[in-house]
């Protein structure tokens, strides 16, 4: 019999991640019967609310292939959705509907040939993406303590470069730090990317989330050059969904034009029972509203009170304004020399699995790394939440275990190993 040459893979760019072998050691430890807190995944911990599974069981039934853009009641749901909530003016045409936002992201690099731009640090799949497509990227170093962008640097690296196409990553409430941008420090950097015609993807899949919900959308400021992103995953609880959206300004039509092609040669459309139940997660219903509100006091609290016992552990961090994580920097740890070290050895001696800090973009020097606080039963927690006034620490034992115990279990761990 024949045997088949060798085969290899043309892609180039792709390296393990460091999540995988943390995610291997946590496996690794529970098959030997070891208690593991899972602070490195950043899933909702709330369920899908009852209105919109409602939704869904009811369209089971619909079983036709959908436009390849989206079915044109959501679209118009998703523009109509930012109008209310951000003032942003958008027409449903110009909407793109995708299998979640990292699938319309990874479109987005294929189908624009630019430098991409990356605030540092940054959500771990956008500079893999750029590098599977042979986009040329660059991280922008931020000196603020919150780590958030500075139009400055933004406006240096451009000048320093030359005029040339440009794609800016902007996230927030961000992935990994909690860091949102304020209404004058969007004007100020909406400034910038008009002056170097930078295409920005604002990716705001953390929007609903906000603790005070006060998201404040980039297209506010700068609508003619941003792309917004978002969906159901964070939000709406339903990551495992499979749905997010793209919404462009007329200005960029030919972009939206290409990845529509692009959609009709890959994924032709996402399935369209969850389209259909999309729409219920979009239209202002009184049940979402309570939700939302829900969601945020509980995650308010429980970043606060995690945020504080890490620096009464002696880490340095901003505290997070919305999303689900912490971004904290370690100082003085003995014998351990860098941040996939120090997550290796907090799992293994702690059973605390949190993510090392040059995952998201940063040196393996600064001992940075995310924790994700969302491990803990969102169900129960919002129905408790709904009954009383206050959140308070009596409150997150009950309700946030075992995140409250997995960060006691770090605090310890870090004031043993400093
Ligand atoms: N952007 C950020 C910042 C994220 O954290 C995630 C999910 N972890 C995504 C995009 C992708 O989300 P989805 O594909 O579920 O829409």
């Amino acid at each position: 019999m024949d045997m088949l040459p060798p085969v290899t893979p043309t892609v180039v760019g792709l390296r393990p991640s460091a999540t995988l072998a943390i995610n291997e050691t946590c496996r690794q430890l529970i098959a030997d019967g070891h208690t593991v807190y899972k602070l490195g995944l950043g899933q909702s911990p709330f369920p899908v609310p009852d209105h919109v599974v409602k939704a869904l069981q009811d369209n089971a039934h619909q079983k036709a292939y959908l436009s390849a853009r989206g079915l044109p009641e959501l679209c118009d749901a998703v523009a109509a959705h930012l109008g209310r909530t951000e003032g942003v003016s958008r027409r449903g045409e110009m909407v793109l509907i995708g299998p979640g936002t990292k699938e319309l992201l990874f479109l987005l690099q294929f189908v624009y040939q630019a430098e991409l731009l990356l605030p540092s640090p940054g959500w771990v799949s956008y500079e893999p993406q750029a590098a599977v497509v042979g986009r040329s990227y660059s991280w922008l170093n931020s000196d603020r303590e919150d780590w958030g962008l500075c139009p400055q640097a933004l406006d240096a690296h451009c000048r320093s470069q030359g005029a040339r196409a440009r794609l800016l990553i902007l996230n927030y409430p961000n992935n990994p730090s909690g860091h949102c941008y304020s209404a004058d420090e969007l004007q100020a950097l909406a400034e910038v990317c008009r002056r170097h015609q930078i295409v920005v993807l604002s990716d705001e899949i953390y929007s609903g989330v906000h603790f005070r919900g006060e998201h404040v959308s980039m297209a506010r400021y700068y609508p003619e050059g941003t792309i917004v992103s978002n969906g159901l995953s964070k939000w709406a609880g339903a990551g495992g969904w499979r749905l997010g959206w793209f919404s462009f300004p007329d200005e960029l039509a030919a972009l939206h034009r290409a990845m529509e092609t692009l959609i009709t040669e890959t994924f032709t459309s996402v399935n369209s029972p969850v389209q259909y139940a999309a729409i219920s997660a979009l239209d202002n219903h009184a049940d979402m509203a309570v939700y939302l509100r829900d969601s945020r006091r509980v995650l308010r609290a429980l970043a606060g009170h995690c945020a504080e016992q890490l620096r009464h552990a002696g880490a340095e961090l901003a505290d997070a304004e919305g999303g689900f994580y912490l971004f904290p920097r370690f100082h003085g740890l003995k014998e351990i020399e860098d941040s996939a070290q120090l997550c290796r050895r907090l799992l293994n001696e702690a059973g605390v699995a949190i993510l090392p800090g040059t995952d998201f973009g940063r040196p393996g020097g600064e001992f940075s790394a995310r924790v994700a606080f969302v491990d803990f039963d969102g169900a129960q927690a919002l129905k408790a939440a709904a009954a009383v006034a206050d959140i308070d620490a009596a409150f997150l034992k009950q309700y946030c275990e075992p995140t409250v115990t997995a960060m006691g279990r770090l605090a310890d761990w870090l004031h043993q190993t400093s």
